[in-house]
């Protein structure tokens, strides 16, 4: 049984060297398939039923909330009110089609995010190798897989190696099956081990995936922690807002209210206090700070993920292609006679070696098989080569291109074992033999005597920053059951090469704003301890006093690993399994860290999802790792992490802006109602149910979204990250005992002063003119106290006074707006005699003027001394 290796042509005579390969091997012609892509149509299977979008409005329109409005607007229309039941009708409408807005723009912005990144799979057409997106699969269609890829269509195998796949999702059995040629693959299972050689039997709507979603709707996922919360706080609210309504109710008609008015006065200021619109404009700020990431190249798979990027106070990243480019080339192959320089450009198979002559024939030797061992191939597109597969393999078919190698026909290659980071080595059998290349200290101690001096070169090269990889053959077929056997038989060493891969040139820059954003940084690396250790000092990762351990070495208890590797100066784990990062992921939780760890490996997934952020490639990296993180970077770049965090930290602090802001006003609207009730209504109602629902959803609504999607701040880097959650004690207390406490309090007293001044005494009814300019401005007082309070809620440690007033530009907007609302609720006449407040005297806009200045006082003090009392702490 053999596998194909498609080997792209290397100019003139090239069809000699691939007589073996026959026509199935070749995969189809690419005009064959663009026909077939054109009858069938592309591969896509058929999305989750999603549900239509006036059943989204509809639902925002019969929620428990909005349907207490309804009732209370019939109840209005029996009590002979029709203006006011217009009214409510009309509130519950805008309320749920704003409402159902944010989360439709939400759930859009998710989809755009997901479209970002296509699947793409390895497939043979014209003989050649080349990776196509998945929806480009056709019948026929010759598929080459290996661990970590999700199949994307029903596939039946030709040729397996150690083939293992995972068919959880559509079976629910946990164990990976053994497929042998001829059994049939499905969409949506994944490869976990080995690598096969597989035909496109069926696609898109035919495959028996689409079968079975078909009858199933998605699964939900469980909530996220933010939504449990925030639907806790809703909760708690509404219960307030419940009991309110209800003693209120009950007091009013001790009062001698009629029973219908007062059934409406008590549901009216239960839905008054509830606030509907808070969740979408959660989820909506999430989707704005989730679009920005993706500008940033950083894709989250959850929106929550968000939030948790925001709170991260360590990464663990990995080395290749994250810290460096992952553009690897051959630069100096050590053999036992000597060592041989390489030179050429990137990936292109022009170049040359030069050496002592045994050591060229070693070189040469040891080039062609370790081609034999990887499937990476250079290939020309237009005039530039590039790398198809693993740039490390690629670097291995360019160094044995420029050394002019005679590479094996892949189709004598009988048996292999493919990379593992457990093993670190990959094998091949052919004729003659078996050829293993791997990880130097994974594979010397089953090497010949030459294995001695090896140990040195390695130590050289790795030192200099060179990824190391042993290559060394056996006259013997080695592999057994799929398993390489090195215990019966002494390997021969060929040669040792060293990888040259440079590190980006802007991670520097990142790992410094991380060192001021107090986010600590561990290179967690299957690769060598010096290789590792060489690019870490070079980018800056490790500073003196930094600690460099091997994953075999670290501390068996994960308390001890925890406080070893968590210090600001660093720390490098190498040769690391996936069961170690798991743990690290772990001891560095249990230590209150929240862990962004990356990870590319088909078993990496467990450490990815045990981190609080998992990270995964989108440029290399296995499926099965991209489908359990949280977060994918589009450009595997270490950068964009940062970016991230730094992204995810400014949504984290809108979220609280607004949420400070929205929440501030409940107090302030219960405050009336709750003076009335407790004084006997000796005190009139400042402000009724409609007033208070203007407040909400009029004109407190467009500040509240305006500071939820503000701009990221320069700042936002700067100094460690201050809250773990969104919603903490610190927020509701700044919320409802400074902000709101002191609106609640300036809207009442300028209440009753200007009542009082009309000569009303306590306990008086007050005559109706008198009353509705009251009232009038005591709503006057708290909207233009929001409006101060907007400026407030932009920064949490900062007063209004030491903020760029125009950074925000929709926040000036939206205020220009909330004081043009507040001028026609209290100006219009229709409006003003509706609602239950006139317009104000200029006593009364002193009063309201007078508010912003005095909770913008109040905010600045409560900020300064907290800073205060933070020093001291
Ligand atoms: P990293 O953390 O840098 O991604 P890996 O776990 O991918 O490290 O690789 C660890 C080591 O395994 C490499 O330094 C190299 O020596 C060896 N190695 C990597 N890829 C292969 C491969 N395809 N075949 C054999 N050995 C490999
Ligand atoms: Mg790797």
């Amino acid at each position: 049984m053999t596998i194909a290796r498609p080997m792209p042509s290397r100019g003139t005579g090239s069809a000699a060297e691939h007589g073996g390969v026959t026509a199935a091997r070749e995969g189809l012609t690419s005009v064959e398939a663009a026909r077939r892509l054109a009858a069938d149509g592309p591969n896509e299977l058929p999305a989750a039923r999603r549900t239509p979008a006036w059943r989204l409005l509809l639902a925002q329109l019969t929620h428990l909330f909005a349907v207490m409005l309804w009732v209370a607007a019939v109840l209005a229309l029996l009590a002979g009110l029709a203006p006011l039941a217009l009214a409510i009708v009309v509130i519950v409408i805008l309320n749920g089609v704003f409402a159902f807005a944010q989360e439709y723009r939400a759930d859009r912005a998710a989809q755009r995010l997901r479209e970002l990144l296509p699947a793409r799979v390895q497939v043979t057409r014209d003989g050649q190798l080349m990776s196509v997106e998945a929806r480009q699969l056709v019948r026929g269609d010759l598929v080459l897989l290996a661990a970590g890829d999700k199949i994307s269509a029903d596939l039946t195998v030709q040729i397996g190696h150690g083939l293992a796949v995972d068919e959880s999702m559509l079976t629910g059995e946990s164990v990976p099956v053994r497929p042998q040629p001829g059994a049939d693959l499905s969409a949506g299972t994944f490869v976990v081990q080995g690598e096969a050689e597989a035909t496109v039997t069926a696609i898109g709507n035919a495959t028996r995936l689409a079968g079975i979603q078909a009858l199933t709707e998605s699964a939900d996922r469980p909530d996220s922690p933010l939504t449990v919360e925030l639907h806790r706080l809703v909760r708690i609210i509404a219960i307030i807002a419940v009991a309110v309504g209800v003693s209120l109710a009950g007091v009013s008609m001790l009062f001698g209210l009629g029973l219908t008015k007062a059934l409406l006065f008590g549901v009216g200021v239960m839905v008054a206090l509830v606030p509907e619109g808070l969740l979408p404009t959660v989820t909506l700020s999430l989707a704005r700070g989730a679009q920005r990431m993706a500008h940033g190249n950083a894709l989250v798979r959850r929106l929550d993920a968000v939030e948790t990027l925001g709170a991260t106070t360590f990464v663990c990243t990995d080395k290749t292609g994250t810290l460096t480019m992952n553009q690897m080339s051959v630069q100096e192959v050590w053999t036992p006679a000597g060592t041989v320089v390489v030179d050429g450009e990137g990936y292109s198979p022009e170049g040359s070696g030069h050496g002592p002559a045994a050591a060229m024939e070693l070189a040469v030797t040891a080039a062609a098989g370790a081609v034999a061992c990887v499937r990476g191939r250079a290939v020309r597109k237009g005039d530039r080569w590039v790398a198809e597969g693993d740039p490390m393999e690629v670097a291995l078919d360019v160094l044995a291109r420029r050394l002019g190698a005679t590479v094996v026909d892949p189709s004598q290659v009988t048996e292999r074992v493919s990379f593992r980071s457990e093993t670190r080595y990959s094998a091949a059998v052919m004729p003659g033999g078996t050829s293993v290349i791997g990880a130097p200290d994974a594979l010397l101690p089953y090497c010949n005597s030459s294995a001695v001096a090896a140990l040195a070169a390695v130590d050289e090269l790795a030192g200099r920053g060179r990824r190391v990889l042993a290559i060394t053959r056996s006259t013997e077929p080695l592999v057994r059951d799929g398993r390489l056997d090195l215990t019966t038989h002494v390997l021969e060493l060929l040669a040792v090469v060293g990888l040259e891969d440079p590190p980006r040139t802007d991670v520097q820059p990142a790992l410094e704003a991380c060192r001021t954003a107090g986010v600590r940084i561990a290179m967690v690396t299957g690769d060598h301890a010096a290789t590792a250790t060489a690019i870490a000092r070079e980018v800056g990762l490790l500073l003196p006093g930094g600690i460099v351990v091997n994953g075999a070495d670290l501390p068996a208890g994960d308390e001890e690993l925890g406080a070893l590797l968590d210090r600001p100066e660093g720390a490098v784990v190498a040769r690391v399994t996936p069961a170690d990062k798991l743990r690290i992921a772990r001891a560095l939780r249990a230590r209150g860290h929240v862990v962004a760890m990356t990870g590319d490996g088909v078993n990496d997934a467990p450490a990815l999802r045990e981190a609080d952020v998992g990270v995964a490639m989108g440029a290399s990296g296995s499926d099965v790792a991209r489908a359990s993180a949280d977060l994918v970077l589009l450009d595997d770049h270490f950068a964009s992490i940062v970016t991230a965090i730094r992204l995810g930290r400014a949504t984290f602090s809108n979220v609280r802006r607004f949420l400070t802001y929205h929440l501030t006003d409940n107090v302030a609207e219960l405050a009336p109602f709750a003076v009335w009730a407790l004084t006997g209504s000796s005190i009139p109602l400042a402000i009724g149910v409609l007033q208070v629902l203007a407040l909400d959803i009029g004109t407190d609504m467009l500040p509240a979204v305006a500071l939820g999607v503000e701009a990221p701040g320069r700042h936002a880097l700067e100094g460690p990250a201050r809250h773990r959650r969104i919603v903490d004690r610190a927020l509701l207390f700044r919320a409802f005992a400074v902000l709101g406490a002191t609106e609640a309090f300036l809207s009442m007293t300028a209440f009753v002063t200007v009542l009082l001044g009309a000569g009303w005494r306590y306990g008086d009814t007050p005559s109706t003119s008198s009353l509705a300019a009251a009232s009038g401005t005591a709503f006057a007082v708290i909207a233009v106290a929001q409006m101060a309070n907007a400026f407030a809620c932009r920064s949490e440690t900062r007063p209004v006074t030491r903020l760029a007033l125009g950074s925000n530009r929709a926040l000036l907007v939206a205020v220009v707006v909330e004081l043009a609302l507040l001028l026609a609720f209290l100006g219009i006449p229709q409006l003003s005699h509706l609602l239950g407040g006139g317009w104000p005297s200029t006593t009364g806009w002193l009063w309201a003027g007078g508010a912003a200045v005095v909770l913008l006082t109040v905010d600045a003090i409560a900020k300064n001394l907290r800073r205060i009392r933070g020093q001291r702490g």
